[in-house]
């Protein structure tokens, strides 16, 4: 630990910040956190949180089989709301449960 890190760790300490249980995922250092930012006190790096919830969005909007689906079944509910013979109201609604199934299969990977 610099002298440099430890000073502004204590400071930290000072205006309300605490002690992270979790380790510093670099150094195994301990860090300190205050209004969302964690520093750690062994290797001063400081990960961003946002930087990876933006990256998990930009991955489920990559996503073409995701949009597919979503299209899908927004036609099959319409068709299934246009649908007044029985039969075919079941082999739609099929195909509505299908297509949930799918979703549910990517949400999982
Ligand atoms: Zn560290």
């Amino acid at each position: 630990m610099t002298e440099e890190l430890r000073k502004k760790a204590a400071e930290m300490l000072l205006n309300g910040a605490t002690l992270l249980s979790e380790p510093c995922p670099y150094c195994k250092g301990v860090r300190v956190m205050k209004e969302g930012q964690a520093l750690c006190t062994k290797c001063g790096r400081a990960p961003e949180k946002r930087k990876i919830v933006t990256e998990e969005k930009e991955v489920k909007n990559k996503n073409p089989l995701k949009n597919t689906l979503d299209k899908k079944l927004e036609i099959l509910s319409k068709e299934l709301e246009r649908e007044t013979d029985h039969d075919k109201q079941q082999s739609i609604l099929k195909s509505i449960n299908l297509v949930l199934e799918m979703m549910e299969k990517i949400k999982k990977q």
